[in-house]
């Protein structure tokens, strides 16, 4: 049977695999040696599946949005990440990667972040096991970003402002891998996304598919089947998006719908919609697709969402893309901004930015009445009042 799953090699077709410097061979080899073992142990599971329930508030309800279904002419539910502690999905992931570090003797967390969720979240998951946290962050999102600067600090963590390049996520990333060359034995790098060198993309993959387990048994009860006709999430890196699909990417009665930042427009000049607009190149360890020039210098990306604007995407997305096996639509800035003043008013659910991307999406679709379909909501919107209220007064 075909399946979209990573090869033993830890490539999707020719996107994937491990393109590290020397001096982190030994450290990346024995993670890729060490994880499945792990992540397969019974008491990895239990303590993770406790903290989940505990910690996190899994499992995320499964929400049948009946006003916004009435507006979209389909049976729509939500999966509500944006419930979870810390206020969406990527806590599912930290938690997940600091029980590794822990079983493998490591002492130091490093991680990066943009718009700073990933941040907060591993800061979180420090201060949880008492391990010392360093967060490597642009300057330009440490200031535009200030609210999750001071929840990283507050837990306890150091953030480091970074001023090299353009001081977002990409350079953030560049320096936590600089930081991880130089302590390779005793420090754990916890990547936020699907994205890095293998087994980085599939363990994020495996840590977020507790999103499709939960949808598998959900589903059951509230339609008396186990897969929806449609998933639905947004893709910056694309871990939500992989959770939710995990389960069921090689069921190729459930369609795949993912929604990449437009920006301004695909062709503005202004835009985050990687699969459309990158090439193949290497980027922070993997062979994927990537914004870049003709002479291979990443381009920056925009969004008006700080969670979607990374110049690569994970590389099983670029897969599915190029297989087909996945739809992908450029959500624009003013679609998703619409997207998200709508659900507030239909369900009384603020969404994340991101997630508006994905409700976006939504209206790009032409769904029969009969289509029942999952949408990963992957967090809250309270970290974007800011560009919501700026909105509401335009209009
Ligand atoms: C970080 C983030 C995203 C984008 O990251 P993925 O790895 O693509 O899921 C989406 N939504 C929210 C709420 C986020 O915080």
């Amino acid at each position: 049977m075909k399946t979209y799953q990573v090869d033993e090699n830890g490539y999707y077709g020719r996107f994937g695999g491990s393109y590290v410097p020397e001096i982190l061979y030994r450290c990346v080899k024995d993670l890729q040696e060490r994880y499945l073992v792990e992540l397969g142990s019974a008491t990895f599971r239990q303590e993770y599946h406790r903290l989940l329930r505990d910690y996190a508030g899994r499992p995320s309800p499964l929400y049948h949005a009946a006003r916004l279904s009435d507006r979209t002419g389909c049976k729509v539910y939500l999966k509500r990440e944006d419930l979870n502690h810390t206020g969406a999905h990527k806590i599912n992931n930290t938690i997940g990667q600091i029980l590794l570090a822990q079983r493998m003797g490591k002492r130091r967390i490093i991680a990066e972040t943009g718009a700073g969720q990933h941040g907060v979240a591993t800061a979180t998951v420090c201060a949880l096991m008492d391990m010392p946290c360093v967060v490597y962050m642009g300057r330009t999102d440490v200031e535009r970003q200030q609210p999750n600067v001071q929840r990283m600090q507050m837990l306890g963590a150091t953030v480091i402002p970074v001023t090299s390049g353009n001081m977002t996520l990409k350079d953030a990333t560049s320096e936590a891998i600089r930081d991880w060359c130089c302590h390779p034995a005793d420090t754990f790098y916890i990547i936020g996304s699907t994205v890095g060198p293998h087994p980085y993309p599939d363990m994020v993959a495996r840590l977020q598919s507790v999103i499709s387990e939960e949808i598998k048994w959900q589903i059951r009860e509230k339609e008396g089947r186990d897969y929806p006709d449609y998933l639905i999430a947004c893709v910056g890196g694309g871990s939500n998006a992989a959770g939710t699909i995990y389960h069921y990417v090689d069921d190729e009665r459930v369609k795949i719908v993912l929604a990449e930042a437009g920006g301004k427009g695909v062709c503005s000049g202004m835009s985050a919609a990687t699969i459309r607009l990158g090439r193949e190149g290497i980027i922070h360890g993997a062979r994927t697709l990537v914004m870049q020039n003709d002479d291979g210098q990443i381009e920056e990306p925009y969004s008006i969402s700080a969670g979607l604007d990374y110049p690569g995407i994970g590389p099983v997305h670029a897969y599915l893309s190029e297989q087909k096996r996945a739809d992908v639509l450029a959500v624009d800035d003013d679609e998703a901004l619409a997207a998200a003043f709508e659900l507030t008013r239909l369900e009384g659910i603020i969404p994340a930015l991101e997630s508006a991307h994905a409700l976006g999406a939504l209206k790009k679709v032409r769904f029969r009445p009969s289509d029942v379909v999952v949408l990963t909501l992957s967090g809250r919107g309270d970290k974007d009042m800011d560009a919501y209220i700026r909105a509401f007064i335009k209009q």
